[in-house]
């Protein structure tokens, strides 16, 4: 039927996928399972390597169901060892991954925690103004082979596994939305990368209808809610999107999620000197993340090149952190680790991208 001519990468297939797809072709069923545990717990990187299949069925199958990784092209780690992939796709284009060991006050206080930062669009429609993703425009989306060798490649450098995944890298998570749910599973599944739902934290500038729908998703999945502004007024200055879904629409449908769930939902909010940094602002989202049971992460701004915004002072940071404790909302001021090396998603990519040009 589907795909007989037509190779799909054997990253794209869920365990249940390939079993049907395997039984079409007269294979013996059993031998999906077997692949899966080649490539996802003993981590072979091609099919030669899967010994216990038979040499021609290999190569059969690597016709159909070719792996192929995206090019590492390069490796930075920081002083504080967030280290950064710039990897390049099969069409030439970037995309980065972050990994980020420790405990950078992410989402909880494991310090055994090592945090992989992944990428679902080559670019972003977004253009909230403050981004280096938005700024180029958007490209593509990432197939999900491309999502998930990311952290087959992450896990590769690191020589062990990563425990946590936030999906905060370059793009915007919810509009590529079917790859998405699609890696999802497979990331889940025990079969899989086997990561609990619980850990993996999906993070979106707002699009609240898409919101409601990834409710309907039965795991703990989290969400975080890129706000950066509590008011419209704010917000709309910085976040284009914010005007298809305002705040109002945003927090309903953050609501709905967090009935559907027993995970708190998360409030991203980069501090940006002068426009959303003042005391009225955390007044105002503190009212908001009380009405949700949200907890708050401050983001002091990351500067991006070419782009006017700064970071407020520490003690401006502080004093806005200090109005939201002292509403006893949870709140946390992440310092940015991978600050020395361009960590704020799209960055890396956009410094190659003008290198290239140059
Ligand atoms: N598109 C999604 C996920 C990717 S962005 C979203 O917007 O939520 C991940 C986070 O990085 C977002 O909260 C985003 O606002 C933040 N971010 C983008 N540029 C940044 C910068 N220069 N400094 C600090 N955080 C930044
Ligand atoms: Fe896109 Fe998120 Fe950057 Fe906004 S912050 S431009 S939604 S990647």
């Amino acid at each position: 039927m589907q795909m007989k001519n037509n190779p799909s990468s054997l990253l794209n297939l869920t365990l249940e996928e390939l079993t049907s797809q395997l039984e079409e072709r007269g294979i013996p069923t059993y031998r999906a399972k077997q692949i899966m545990e080649w490539v996802y717990q003993k981590r072979v990187t091609s099919w030669e390597e899967m010994l216990t299949l038979p040499k021609t069925l290999r190569q059969e199958l690597n016709l159909i169901y070719p792996i192929v990784f995206p090019e590492v092209v390069t490796a930075s780690g920081s002083r504080d060892t967030t280290q950064k992939l710039l990897l390049r796709l099969a069409d030439g284009e970037f995309i980065e991954t972050v990994l980020i060991p420790a405990s950078p006050a992410l989402y909880g206080e494991e310090s055994d925690r090592r945090t992989i930062c992944v990428s679902t669009q080559v670019g972003c429609a977004y253009g909230c103004k403050f981004c280096a993703s938005g700024l180029d425009g958007f490209k593509r989306n990432l197939r999900v082979e491309e999502i998930i060798s990311q952290v087959l490649l992450v896990e590769e450098k690191l020589g062990h596994r990563i425990n946590n995944l936030v999906f905060m890298g370059m793009g915007e998570p919810l509009a590529n939305f079917e790859n998405l749910n699609k890696a999802i599973t497979i990331l889940n599944a025990p079969w899989g990368i086997g990561l609990g739902a619980r850990k993996i934290t999906v993070s979106t500038s707002g699009l609240a209808s898409r919101i409601r729908e990834f409710a309907e998703r039965p795991e703990q999945i989290r969400l975080a809610i890129s706000l950066h502004g509590a008011t419209d007024e704010v917000r709309s200055q910085i976040m284009p999107v914010n005007k298809r879904y305002p705040v109002a629409e945003l927090m309903e449908a953050c609501a709905y999620y967090a009935s559907r769930k027993k995970q708190l939902i998360t409030f991203e909010y980069i501090l940006i000197a002068g426009v959303n940094d003042q005391l009225e602002q955390a007044r105002l989202l503190a009212q908001q993340a009380r009405r949700l049971r949200a907890k708050v992460n401050l983001i002091p701004y990351n500067k991006v090149e070419g782009l006017p915004w700064e970071r407020p002072s520490d003690e401006a940071q502080q004093v806005f952190l200090n109005e939201l404790r002292q509403q006893k909302i949870p709140a946390t001021i992440r310092r940015e680790k991978g600050h020395d090396i361009d960590a704020a998603c799209g960055q890396l990519r956009r410094r190659m991208q003008h290198e290239e040009k140059n």
